[in-house]
Protein backbone atom coordinates (compact mmCIF):
# COMPACT_ATOMS: atom_id res chain seq x y z
CA UNK A 1 0.00 0.00 0.00
CA UNK A 2 1.06 3.67 -0.64
CA UNK A 3 1.63 5.78 2.33
CA UNK A 4 -0.08 8.90 2.50
CA UNK A 5 2.29 11.46 1.08
CA UNK A 6 2.40 9.51 -2.23
CA UNK A 7 -0.98 8.85 -2.36
CA UNK A 8 -1.67 12.74 -2.21
CA UNK A 9 0.92 13.75 -4.45
CA UNK A 10 -0.68 14.70 -7.20
CA UNK A 11 -3.93 15.10 -5.63
CA UNK A 12 -5.85 18.05 -6.14
CA UNK A 13 -8.83 16.91 -3.97
CA UNK A 14 -7.24 18.02 -0.83
CA UNK A 15 -7.82 21.10 1.67
CA UNK A 16 -5.19 21.70 4.40
CA UNK A 17 -6.00 23.18 7.82
CA UNK A 18 -4.94 22.50 11.37
CA UNK A 19 -5.36 19.10 12.85
CA UNK A 20 -7.29 20.45 15.71
CA UNK A 21 -8.12 16.98 16.87
CA UNK A 22 -7.15 13.65 16.30
CA UNK A 23 -9.53 10.55 14.56
CA UNK A 24 -10.65 9.50 10.93
CA UNK A 25 -13.95 9.40 9.52
CA UNK A 26 -15.93 9.12 6.18
CA UNK A 27 -18.69 11.08 5.18
CA UNK A 28 -20.95 13.56 3.44
CA UNK A 29 -20.43 17.07 4.02
CA UNK A 30 -23.65 19.15 5.66
CA UNK A 31 -22.91 22.92 5.26
CA UNK A 32 -23.61 24.95 8.68
CA UNK A 33 -23.94 28.84 8.60
CA UNK A 34 -25.83 30.45 11.27
CA UNK A 35 -28.92 32.43 10.44
CA UNK A 36 -27.48 36.01 10.48
CA UNK A 37 -28.39 37.97 13.41
CA UNK A 38 -29.73 41.82 12.49
CA UNK A 39 -29.60 44.43 14.92
CA UNK A 40 -32.09 47.57 14.58
CA UNK A 41 -31.12 50.73 16.57
CA UNK A 42 -34.57 52.34 17.36
CA UNK A 43 -36.32 54.56 20.29
CA UNK A 44 -38.42 53.25 22.65
CA UNK A 45 -41.08 54.69 24.67
CA UNK A 46 -41.44 52.46 27.29
CA UNK A 47 -38.17 52.41 29.26
CA UNK A 48 -39.84 49.61 32.15
CA UNK A 49 -40.92 47.28 29.34
CA UNK A 50 -37.46 47.27 27.80
CA UNK A 51 -35.70 45.94 31.01
CA UNK A 52 -37.94 43.89 31.45
CA UNK A 53 -37.59 42.17 28.19
CA UNK A 54 -34.01 42.29 28.61
CA UNK A 55 -34.16 40.31 31.88
CA UNK A 56 -36.26 38.22 30.46
CA UNK A 57 -33.95 37.73 27.77
CA UNK A 58 -31.00 37.02 30.11
CA UNK A 59 -33.06 34.63 31.87
CA UNK A 60 -34.17 32.54 28.62
CA UNK A 61 -30.67 32.90 27.54
CA UNK A 62 -29.16 31.61 31.18
CA UNK A 63 -31.82 28.46 30.89
CA UNK A 64 -30.21 27.22 27.17
CA UNK A 65 -27.04 27.69 28.08
CA UNK A 66 -27.58 25.49 31.66
CA UNK A 67 -28.73 22.84 29.20
CA UNK A 68 -25.69 23.29 27.48
CA UNK A 69 -23.41 22.73 30.42
CA UNK A 70 -25.04 19.34 31.84
CA UNK A 71 -25.32 18.22 28.43
CA UNK A 72 -21.63 19.09 28.33
CA UNK A 73 -20.77 17.80 31.65
CA UNK A 74 -22.58 14.16 30.82
CA UNK A 75 -20.56 14.35 27.81
CA UNK A 76 -17.25 15.59 28.60
CA UNK A 77 -16.67 15.54 32.17
CA UNK A 78 -17.49 18.25 34.53
CA UNK A 79 -13.24 20.13 33.69
CA UNK A 80 -13.94 20.43 30.19
CA UNK A 81 -17.70 21.88 30.84
CA UNK A 82 -16.44 24.35 32.91
CA UNK A 83 -15.94 26.02 29.31
CA UNK A 84 -19.79 26.91 29.50
CA UNK A 85 -19.42 27.53 33.44
CA UNK A 86 -17.43 30.40 32.36
CA UNK A 87 -20.16 31.60 29.65
CA UNK A 88 -22.75 31.13 32.55
CA UNK A 89 -20.94 33.52 34.49
CA UNK A 90 -20.97 36.06 31.95
CA UNK A 91 -24.44 36.42 32.03
CA UNK A 92 -24.06 36.93 35.44
CA UNK A 93 -22.36 39.82 35.52
CA UNK A 94 -23.67 42.57 37.30
CA UNK A 95 -21.32 45.56 36.01
CA UNK A 96 -22.29 44.55 32.46
CA UNK A 97 -26.01 43.81 33.32
CA UNK A 98 -26.22 47.79 35.27
CA UNK A 99 -24.49 48.84 32.41
CA UNK A 100 -27.18 48.06 30.09
CA UNK A 101 -29.88 48.84 32.06
CA UNK A 102 -28.60 52.49 32.98
CA UNK A 103 -28.05 52.96 29.00
CA UNK A 104 -31.49 51.65 28.19
CA UNK A 105 -33.01 54.05 30.87
CA UNK A 106 -30.58 56.80 30.08
CA UNK A 107 -30.48 56.76 25.69
CA UNK A 108 -33.87 55.03 25.63
CA UNK A 109 -32.75 52.90 23.37
CA UNK A 110 -33.78 49.10 22.04
CA UNK A 111 -32.02 46.47 24.21
CA UNK A 112 -30.60 44.34 21.68
CA UNK A 113 -28.86 47.79 20.00
CA UNK A 114 -27.31 48.47 23.80
CA UNK A 115 -26.45 44.79 24.52
CA UNK A 116 -24.68 44.44 20.88
CA UNK A 117 -22.63 47.76 21.24
CA UNK A 118 -21.78 46.39 24.97
CA UNK A 119 -20.76 43.49 24.40
CA UNK A 120 -18.96 43.80 21.37
CA UNK A 121 -16.94 46.53 23.22
CA UNK A 122 -15.58 43.30 25.33
CA UNK A 123 -14.92 41.56 22.65
CA UNK A 124 -13.12 43.90 20.27
CA UNK A 125 -10.82 44.10 23.36
CA UNK A 126 -10.04 40.68 22.95
CA UNK A 127 -9.60 40.57 19.49
CA UNK A 128 -7.21 43.43 19.49
CA UNK A 129 -5.37 41.29 22.36
CA UNK A 130 -2.08 40.32 21.36
CA UNK A 131 -2.84 36.52 23.26
CA UNK A 132 -3.98 34.43 20.91
CA UNK A 133 -6.12 32.81 23.76
CA UNK A 134 -7.94 35.87 24.43
CA UNK A 135 -8.75 36.17 20.79
CA UNK A 136 -9.88 32.54 20.57
CA UNK A 137 -12.23 33.46 24.09
CA UNK A 138 -13.82 36.47 21.58
CA UNK A 139 -15.59 33.32 19.72
CA UNK A 140 -17.33 32.34 22.93
CA UNK A 141 -18.81 36.06 23.56
CA UNK A 142 -19.99 36.07 19.94
CA UNK A 143 -22.65 32.94 21.02
CA UNK A 144 -23.39 34.79 24.18
CA UNK A 145 -24.14 37.96 22.95
CA UNK A 146 -26.25 36.83 19.97
CA UNK A 147 -28.13 34.45 22.19
CA UNK A 148 -29.41 37.22 24.04
CA UNK A 149 -30.18 39.40 21.04
CA UNK A 150 -31.83 36.59 19.49
CA UNK A 151 -33.79 36.18 22.93
CA UNK A 152 -34.35 39.47 22.86
CA UNK A 153 -36.17 39.21 18.81
CA UNK A 154 -38.10 36.13 20.06
CA UNK A 155 -36.56 34.54 17.68
CA UNK A 156 -35.39 30.34 18.03
CA UNK A 157 -32.61 29.30 16.98
CA UNK A 158 -32.09 25.77 15.90
CA UNK A 159 -28.83 23.94 15.97
CA UNK A 160 -29.79 21.10 14.06
CA UNK A 161 -27.83 19.01 11.41
CA UNK A 162 -28.35 15.88 9.02
CA UNK A 163 -27.39 13.19 10.99
CA UNK A 164 -24.27 11.20 11.04
CA UNK A 165 -22.44 14.28 8.69
CA UNK A 166 -18.92 16.04 8.84
CA UNK A 167 -20.16 19.39 9.25
CA UNK A 168 -18.47 22.08 7.45
CA UNK A 169 -18.74 25.72 8.96
CA UNK A 170 -17.22 29.10 8.49
CA UNK A 171 -16.93 28.66 12.37
CA UNK A 172 -18.36 27.74 15.42
CA UNK A 173 -19.13 28.24 18.85
CA UNK A 174 -18.73 25.66 21.75
CA UNK A 175 -22.48 25.53 21.95
CA UNK A 176 -22.51 24.38 18.77
CA UNK A 177 -19.65 21.79 18.99
CA UNK A 178 -21.37 20.18 21.80
CA UNK A 179 -25.16 20.20 20.53
CA UNK A 180 -23.94 18.58 16.91
CA UNK A 181 -23.32 15.37 18.83
CA UNK A 182 -26.74 14.69 19.36
CA UNK A 183 -27.19 14.78 15.57
CA UNK A 184 -24.36 12.11 15.61
CA UNK A 185 -21.75 14.20 13.98
CA UNK A 186 -18.36 12.56 12.60
CA UNK A 187 -15.92 15.33 11.88
CA UNK A 188 -15.62 19.03 12.08
CA UNK A 189 -14.26 21.08 9.41
CA UNK A 190 -14.48 24.81 9.91
CA UNK A 191 -12.32 28.03 7.88
CA UNK A 192 -11.30 29.65 11.15
CA UNK A 193 -10.21 28.81 14.71
CA UNK A 194 -6.96 28.09 15.80
CA UNK A 195 -6.13 24.85 17.76
CA UNK A 196 -7.58 26.36 21.20
CA UNK A 197 -10.33 27.21 20.47
CA UNK A 198 -13.33 26.13 22.84
CA UNK A 199 -14.63 24.39 19.43
CA UNK A 200 -11.08 22.23 18.62
CA UNK A 201 -11.51 21.55 22.38
CA UNK A 202 -14.27 19.93 22.82
CA UNK A 203 -13.66 18.13 19.26
CA UNK A 204 -10.56 16.22 21.53
CA UNK A 205 -12.98 15.76 24.08
CA UNK A 206 -15.71 13.92 22.20
CA UNK A 207 -12.77 11.86 20.06
CA UNK A 208 -14.54 13.64 16.79
CA UNK A 209 -12.09 14.52 14.41
CA UNK A 210 -11.50 18.06 13.70
CA UNK A 211 -9.83 20.51 10.65
CA UNK A 212 -9.64 24.02 11.84
CA UNK A 213 -8.53 27.03 9.92
CA UNK A 214 -8.72 26.02 6.63
CA UNK A 215 -9.55 29.49 5.32
CA UNK A 216 -11.85 28.95 2.44
CA UNK A 217 -12.62 25.28 3.12
CA UNK A 218 -16.26 25.68 3.14
CA UNK A 219 -16.36 27.91 -0.01
CA UNK A 220 -14.99 24.66 -1.81
CA UNK A 221 -16.95 21.90 -0.30
CA UNK A 222 -20.58 21.51 -1.14
CA UNK A 223 -23.15 20.09 0.11
CA UNK A 224 -23.18 16.05 0.18
CA UNK A 225 -19.57 16.09 -0.92
CA UNK A 226 -18.37 12.39 0.75
CA UNK A 227 -15.52 13.91 2.98
CA UNK A 228 -12.53 12.18 4.08
CA UNK A 229 -11.68 14.08 7.03
CA UNK A 230 -8.00 13.48 8.61
CA UNK A 231 -7.84 15.14 12.34
CA UNK A 232 -4.34 13.64 12.46
CA UNK A 233 -2.89 15.66 9.36
CA UNK A 234 -5.01 18.55 9.39
CA UNK A 235 -6.84 17.78 6.00
CA UNK A 236 -9.56 17.04 4.23
CA UNK A 237 -10.45 14.89 0.90
CA UNK A 238 -13.53 15.86 -1.08
CA UNK A 239 -15.13 13.39 -3.27
CA UNK A 240 -11.69 11.06 -2.79
CA UNK A 241 -11.21 8.43 -6.14
CA UNK A 242 -11.64 4.63 -5.14
CA UNK A 243 -7.79 4.23 -4.24
CA UNK A 244 -7.95 7.23 -1.88
CA UNK A 245 -11.08 5.86 -0.19
CA UNK A 246 -9.68 2.08 -0.06
CA UNK A 247 -6.74 3.75 1.93
CA UNK A 248 -8.46 5.01 4.57
CA UNK A 249 -11.30 2.96 5.11
CA UNK A 250 -8.17 0.34 5.79
CA UNK A 251 -6.78 2.76 8.00
CA UNK A 252 -9.96 3.40 9.63
CA UNK A 253 -10.38 -0.50 10.27
CA UNK A 254 -7.00 -0.83 11.51
CA UNK A 255 -7.69 2.25 13.86
CA UNK A 256 -11.24 0.56 15.50
CA UNK A 257 -9.35 -2.21 16.22
CA UNK A 258 -6.89 -0.14 18.67
CA UNK A 259 -9.64 1.39 19.74
CA UNK A 260 -11.78 -1.19 20.89
CA UNK A 261 -9.17 -2.51 23.20
CA UNK A 262 -8.35 1.21 24.33
CA UNK A 263 -11.74 2.74 24.65
CA UNK A 264 -13.39 1.54 27.83
CA UNK A 265 -10.25 2.99 29.82
CA UNK A 266 -9.63 6.06 27.46
CA UNK A 267 -11.77 8.65 29.52
CA UNK A 268 -11.57 6.73 32.69
CA UNK A 269 -9.38 8.34 35.24
CA UNK A 270 -6.36 6.62 36.43
CA UNK A 271 -8.04 5.68 40.12
CA UNK A 272 -7.46 3.52 42.45
CA UNK A 273 -10.43 1.60 43.80
CA UNK A 274 -10.59 3.80 47.00
CA UNK A 275 -10.24 6.97 45.61
CA UNK A 276 -7.20 7.86 44.96
CA UNK A 277 -6.80 9.52 41.59
CA UNK A 278 -2.85 9.80 39.79
CA UNK A 279 -2.31 12.00 37.12
CA UNK A 280 -1.36 10.08 34.18
CA UNK A 281 0.75 11.72 31.51
CA UNK A 282 3.01 10.94 28.64
CA UNK A 283 6.64 11.48 27.48
CA UNK A 284 7.09 13.24 24.33
CA UNK A 285 10.69 11.92 22.47
CA UNK A 286 9.61 13.14 18.86
CA UNK A 287 6.64 15.23 17.76
CA UNK A 288 4.70 12.55 16.21
CA UNK A 289 4.08 10.90 19.57
CA UNK A 290 1.75 13.72 20.40
CA UNK A 291 -1.40 11.81 18.18
CA UNK A 292 -0.81 8.44 20.31
CA UNK A 293 -0.72 10.71 23.50
CA UNK A 294 -3.97 12.30 23.16
CA UNK A 295 -5.59 9.28 21.54
CA UNK A 296 -4.87 7.66 24.56
CA UNK A 297 -6.18 9.77 27.25
CA UNK A 298 -3.41 11.06 28.92
CA UNK A 299 -3.54 14.63 30.93
CA UNK A 300 -0.92 16.35 29.57
CA UNK A 301 3.28 15.53 28.53
CA UNK A 302 5.18 14.97 31.63
CA UNK A 303 8.56 15.02 30.07
CA UNK A 304 9.67 16.60 26.39
CA UNK A 305 12.61 15.52 25.54
CA UNK A 306 14.06 18.60 23.78
CA UNK A 307 17.86 17.02 22.96
CA UNK A 308 15.61 15.09 20.10
CA UNK A 309 14.91 18.20 18.38
CA UNK A 310 19.01 17.73 18.23
CA UNK A 311 18.97 14.60 16.96
CA UNK A 312 16.44 15.13 14.49
CA UNK A 313 17.78 18.20 12.72
CA UNK A 314 21.45 17.33 13.53
CA UNK A 315 21.61 20.58 14.92
CA UNK A 316 20.66 23.07 16.95
CA UNK A 317 17.95 24.57 16.56
CA UNK A 318 17.50 28.46 16.04
CA UNK A 319 14.99 29.77 18.34
CA UNK A 320 12.46 30.33 15.47
CA UNK A 321 12.30 26.57 15.45
CA UNK A 322 12.28 25.89 18.92
CA UNK A 323 8.89 28.34 19.75
CA UNK A 324 7.27 27.05 16.70
CA UNK A 325 8.06 23.37 17.80
CA UNK A 326 7.23 24.27 21.57
CA UNK A 327 4.32 26.28 20.25
CA UNK A 328 2.89 23.63 18.50
CA UNK A 329 2.88 20.99 20.76
CA UNK A 330 1.19 22.83 23.66
CA UNK A 331 -1.34 23.88 21.53
CA UNK A 332 -2.08 20.60 20.72
CA UNK A 333 -2.30 19.68 23.99
CA UNK A 334 -4.39 22.82 25.35
CA UNK A 335 -6.57 22.61 27.93
CA UNK A 336 -3.42 19.50 29.22
CA UNK A 337 -0.02 20.54 30.26
CA UNK A 338 3.56 20.00 28.60
CA UNK A 339 6.71 19.75 30.47
CA UNK A 340 9.37 20.90 28.53
CA UNK A 341 12.75 19.66 29.34
CA UNK A 342 15.43 21.38 28.85
CA UNK A 343 18.21 20.22 26.73
CA UNK A 344 19.83 17.14 27.94
CA UNK A 345 23.11 17.45 26.06
CA UNK A 346 25.53 14.81 27.35
CA UNK A 347 26.29 11.51 28.70
CA UNK A 348 25.22 9.25 25.79
CA UNK A 349 23.14 11.95 24.07
CA UNK A 350 23.79 14.65 20.99
CA UNK A 351 27.25 12.98 21.06
CA UNK A 352 28.46 15.30 18.05
CA UNK A 353 28.24 18.30 20.41
CA UNK A 354 29.94 17.39 22.63
CA UNK A 355 33.76 16.45 23.51
CA UNK A 356 35.35 13.47 24.58
CA UNK A 357 35.26 12.75 28.08
CA UNK A 358 36.60 9.76 29.96
CA UNK A 359 33.12 9.12 31.90
CA UNK A 360 30.45 11.08 29.92
CA UNK A 361 27.62 10.03 32.35
CA UNK A 362 29.32 11.75 35.10
CA UNK A 363 30.76 14.51 32.85
CA UNK A 364 29.26 17.92 31.40
CA UNK A 365 25.97 16.89 31.01
CA UNK A 366 22.17 18.44 31.69
CA UNK A 367 22.03 21.20 33.72
CA UNK A 368 25.94 21.43 33.50
CA UNK A 369 26.29 21.53 30.05
CA UNK A 370 23.81 24.62 29.41
CA UNK A 371 25.88 26.53 32.26
CA UNK A 372 28.60 26.07 30.62
CA UNK A 373 27.04 27.21 27.41
CA UNK A 374 24.65 30.07 28.38
CA UNK A 375 24.14 31.46 24.88
CA UNK A 376 22.30 28.12 24.53
CA UNK A 377 21.00 27.81 27.47
CA UNK A 378 19.11 31.21 26.86
CA UNK A 379 18.18 31.02 23.13
CA UNK A 380 16.08 28.16 24.60
CA UNK A 381 15.00 30.07 27.86
CA UNK A 382 13.71 32.64 25.63
CA UNK A 383 12.20 30.08 22.94
CA UNK A 384 9.92 28.46 25.93
CA UNK A 385 8.90 31.39 27.40
CA UNK A 386 7.68 33.02 23.99
CA UNK A 387 6.07 29.81 23.34
CA UNK A 388 4.35 30.04 27.08
CA UNK A 389 1.66 32.27 26.30
CA UNK A 390 -1.21 29.89 26.69
CA UNK A 391 0.05 29.48 29.90
CA UNK A 392 -0.06 25.25 29.95
CA UNK A 393 4.23 25.08 29.71
CA UNK A 394 6.46 24.13 32.42
CA UNK A 395 9.87 24.31 32.23
CA UNK A 396 12.22 21.17 33.81
CA UNK A 397 16.22 21.07 33.86
CA UNK A 398 18.12 17.87 33.78
CA UNK A 399 20.43 16.44 35.92
CA UNK A 400 20.38 19.10 38.78
CA UNK A 401 23.07 18.12 41.26
CA UNK A 402 23.32 21.50 43.48
CA UNK A 403 21.23 24.37 44.81
CA UNK A 404 23.46 26.48 43.07
CA UNK A 405 22.97 25.23 39.44
CA UNK A 406 18.93 25.94 40.32
CA UNK A 407 19.71 29.19 41.72
CA UNK A 408 21.63 30.65 38.49
CA UNK A 409 19.32 28.52 36.56
CA UNK A 410 16.23 30.81 38.05
CA UNK A 411 18.28 33.98 37.68
CA UNK A 412 19.08 33.37 33.74
CA UNK A 413 15.42 32.53 33.80
CA UNK A 414 14.57 36.00 35.56
CA UNK A 415 16.97 37.82 33.08
CA UNK A 416 14.55 36.04 30.17
CA UNK A 417 11.75 37.28 31.32
CA UNK A 418 12.86 41.06 32.22
CA UNK A 419 14.11 41.66 28.88
CA UNK A 420 10.91 40.01 27.32
CA UNK A 421 8.76 42.15 29.51
CA UNK A 422 10.99 45.56 28.37
CA UNK A 423 10.24 44.36 24.59
CA UNK A 424 6.43 44.10 25.22
CA UNK A 425 6.73 40.42 24.68
CA UNK A 426 3.83 38.15 26.12
CA UNK A 427 4.60 34.90 27.74
CA UNK A 428 3.76 33.29 31.26
CA UNK A 429 4.99 34.96 33.74
CA UNK A 430 4.09 32.12 36.35
CA UNK A 431 5.49 29.60 34.73
CA UNK A 432 6.39 26.40 36.96
CA UNK A 433 9.19 25.58 36.84
CA UNK A 434 11.06 22.09 38.00
CA UNK A 435 13.69 19.77 38.43
CA UNK A 436 14.35 16.25 37.44
CA UNK A 437 15.35 14.46 40.48
CA UNK A 438 18.04 11.99 39.39
CA UNK A 439 20.96 12.59 41.01
CA UNK A 440 21.35 10.77 44.33
CA UNK A 441 22.67 14.09 45.98
CA UNK A 442 19.18 15.72 44.52
CA UNK A 443 17.36 13.41 45.86
CA UNK A 444 19.00 13.72 49.43
CA UNK A 445 18.52 17.28 49.24
CA UNK A 446 14.90 17.06 48.11
CA UNK A 447 13.28 19.25 51.26
CA UNK A 448 16.31 21.96 50.79
CA UNK A 449 16.19 21.79 46.89
CA UNK A 450 11.99 21.47 46.47
CA UNK A 451 12.00 25.81 48.46
CA UNK A 452 13.40 26.95 44.85
CA UNK A 453 11.03 25.41 42.49
CA UNK A 454 7.49 23.86 41.92
CA UNK A 455 7.51 20.71 41.11
CA UNK A 456 9.97 17.63 40.81
CA UNK A 457 9.96 14.96 38.21
CA UNK A 458 12.07 11.60 39.16
CA UNK A 459 14.35 10.13 36.67
CA UNK A 460 14.54 6.69 37.48
CA UNK A 461 16.58 5.63 34.50
CA UNK A 462 19.77 7.89 35.78
CA UNK A 463 18.63 7.70 39.20
CA UNK A 464 19.07 3.91 39.27
CA UNK A 465 22.17 4.24 37.30
CA UNK A 466 24.04 6.86 39.61
CA UNK A 467 22.39 4.81 43.11
CA UNK A 468 23.74 1.19 41.99
CA UNK A 469 27.03 2.77 39.91
CA UNK A 470 25.72 0.80 37.29
CA UNK A 471 25.91 2.07 33.18
CA UNK A 472 22.20 2.26 32.16
CA UNK A 473 23.39 0.67 28.90
CA UNK A 474 26.10 -1.69 30.02
CA UNK A 475 24.67 -5.27 29.35
CA UNK A 476 27.72 -6.63 31.92
CA UNK A 477 26.07 -5.51 34.47
CA UNK A 478 22.29 -5.06 33.70
CA UNK A 479 21.83 -7.60 36.74
CA UNK A 480 22.63 -4.72 39.13
CA UNK A 481 20.53 -2.56 37.15
CA UNK A 482 17.98 -2.97 39.77
CA UNK A 483 14.70 -1.39 40.22
CA UNK A 484 13.29 -2.95 42.94
CA UNK A 485 16.34 -2.47 45.24
CA UNK A 486 15.40 -1.50 48.84
CA UNK A 487 17.56 1.10 47.87
CA UNK A 488 15.76 2.54 45.01
CA UNK A 489 12.45 2.36 46.96
CA UNK A 490 14.18 3.96 49.94
CA UNK A 491 15.17 6.60 47.67
CA UNK A 492 11.89 7.62 46.25
CA UNK A 493 10.12 7.24 49.22
CA UNK A 494 12.53 9.66 50.28
CA UNK A 495 12.06 12.20 47.53
CA UNK A 496 8.45 12.24 47.64
CA UNK A 497 8.15 12.93 51.61
CA UNK A 498 10.58 15.25 51.47
CA UNK A 499 9.19 17.17 48.62
CA UNK A 500 5.82 16.76 49.90
CA UNK A 501 7.02 18.73 53.06
CA UNK A 502 7.96 21.47 50.87
CA UNK A 503 5.12 21.79 49.08
CA UNK A 504 6.24 20.64 45.43
CA UNK A 505 4.15 18.06 43.19
CA UNK A 506 6.41 14.87 42.53
CA UNK A 507 5.82 12.89 39.74
CA UNK A 508 8.11 10.03 37.70
CA UNK A 509 9.04 10.16 34.17
CA UNK A 510 11.56 7.39 34.14
CA UNK A 511 11.16 3.71 32.71
CA UNK A 512 10.07 2.58 36.26
CA UNK A 513 6.87 4.34 35.91
CA UNK A 514 5.54 2.24 32.86
CA UNK A 515 6.54 -0.94 34.50
CA UNK A 516 3.67 -2.57 35.81
CA UNK A 517 4.69 -4.91 38.05
CA UNK A 518 6.01 -1.07 39.91
CA UNK A 519 2.53 0.81 39.72
CA UNK A 520 1.50 -0.50 43.11
CA UNK A 521 4.35 0.37 45.27
CA UNK A 522 4.54 3.58 43.23
CA UNK A 523 1.03 4.73 44.28
CA UNK A 524 1.96 3.47 47.58
CA UNK A 525 5.11 5.44 48.13
CA UNK A 526 2.70 8.59 47.49
CA UNK A 527 3.55 9.71 43.51
CA UNK A 528 0.98 12.28 42.23
CA UNK A 529 1.70 11.59 38.37
CA UNK A 530 3.43 9.38 37.02
CA UNK A 531 4.12 10.05 33.00
CA UNK A 532 4.97 6.96 30.92
CA UNK A 533 5.69 6.27 27.01
CA UNK A 534 2.04 7.31 25.64
CA UNK A 535 1.43 3.36 24.49
CA UNK A 536 1.94 2.39 28.09
CA UNK A 537 -0.81 4.72 29.50
CA UNK A 538 -3.63 1.92 29.59
CA UNK A 539 -1.99 -0.72 30.99
CA UNK A 540 -1.10 1.30 33.79
CA UNK A 541 -4.53 3.04 34.25
CA UNK A 542 -6.08 -0.20 34.08
CA UNK A 543 -3.31 -1.05 37.06
CA UNK A 544 -3.89 1.85 39.26
CA UNK A 545 -7.88 1.18 38.60
CA UNK A 546 -6.99 -2.49 40.06
CA UNK A 547 -5.56 -1.75 43.17
CA UNK A 548 -6.38 0.04 46.33
CA UNK A 549 -4.61 2.88 47.84
CA UNK A 550 -4.82 1.31 50.90
CA UNK A 551 -3.27 -1.98 49.96
CA UNK A 552 -0.71 -0.16 47.68
CA UNK A 553 0.37 2.04 50.58
CA UNK A 554 1.02 -1.27 53.22
CA UNK A 555 2.93 -2.82 50.32
CA UNK A 556 5.41 0.15 50.39
CA UNK A 557 5.67 0.05 53.68
CA UNK A 558 6.79 -3.56 54.03
CA UNK A 559 9.15 -3.19 51.00
CA UNK A 560 10.79 -0.37 52.54
CA UNK A 561 11.93 -2.45 55.56
CA UNK A 562 13.07 -5.25 53.70
CA UNK A 563 16.99 -5.47 52.89
CA UNK A 564 17.52 -6.96 49.21
CA UNK A 565 16.03 -6.84 45.30
CA UNK A 566 14.81 -10.47 45.81
CA UNK A 567 12.42 -9.99 48.56
CA UNK A 568 10.82 -7.08 47.43
CA UNK A 569 10.36 -8.67 44.04
CA UNK A 570 8.54 -11.39 45.29
CA UNK A 571 6.52 -9.49 47.66
CA UNK A 572 5.64 -7.40 44.54
CA UNK A 573 4.45 -10.75 42.83
CA UNK A 574 2.73 -11.80 45.43
CA UNK A 575 0.87 -8.47 45.89
CA UNK A 576 -0.53 -9.30 42.28
CA UNK A 577 -1.45 -12.72 43.02
CA UNK A 578 -3.30 -12.00 46.41
CA UNK A 579 -4.94 -8.83 45.24
CA UNK A 580 -5.54 -10.98 42.24
CA UNK A 581 -4.74 -8.36 39.75
CA UNK A 582 -3.89 -9.33 36.37
CA UNK A 583 -0.98 -7.69 35.03
CA UNK A 584 -1.64 -6.38 31.94
CA UNK A 585 1.27 -5.60 29.22
CA UNK A 586 1.01 -2.66 26.96
CA UNK A 587 -1.77 -2.74 24.15
CA UNK A 588 -0.17 -0.55 21.38
C1 LIG B 1 15.53 9.49 33.47
O1 LIG B 1 16.74 9.63 33.64
O2 LIG B 1 14.83 8.72 34.13
C2 LIG B 1 14.83 10.27 32.43
C3 LIG B 1 13.53 10.26 32.32
O3 LIG B 1 15.57 11.00 31.59
P1 LIG B 1 16.40 10.41 30.37
O4 LIG B 1 16.00 8.97 30.19
O5 LIG B 1 16.08 11.28 29.22
O6 LIG B 1 17.81 10.58 30.84
MG1 LIG C 1 17.83 11.28 32.84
Amino acid sequence: MKGLKKLLEHSDNVIYGLAAAPGLDIGYAFKYSKEHISVADSNITDVEEAVSNFHDALRQSKKEMLKIFNFAKDKMGEVRAAIFEAQLMILDDPVLIDTIISRINNEKRLPEFIVNHEISKYQQLMILSSESYLQERAMDIEDIKNRIIRNLQKKRWASKIVHDAVVVSENLTPADAILFTKSNAKGYVTDRGGLTSHAAIIARSLDLPAVVGTHNGSQKINDGDLLIVDGFHGLILVNPDSEQLDFFKKKIEHLSKIDTELKGLKDKPAVTTDGREIVLMANVDITGEIDTTITNGSRGVGLFRTEQIIEELGEIPDEEIQIKAYKNLAERIYPDTITIRAFDIGGDKVKQLHMREANPFLGLRGIRFLLANEDLFVSQINSVLKASVNKNIQFMLPMVSTLNEILRSKELIAGCMKTLSKQNIEYDKNIRIGIMVEVPSAALMAREFGKHVDFFSIGTNDLIQFLMAVDRGNDIVSDLYQEFNPAVIRTIHHIVTEGKKSNVSVSMCGEMAADTLATPILVGLGLDCLSVSPSAIPSIKRTIRNLSFESAKSLAEKCLKMSSEKEVTEEVENYFRENNIERTRNII
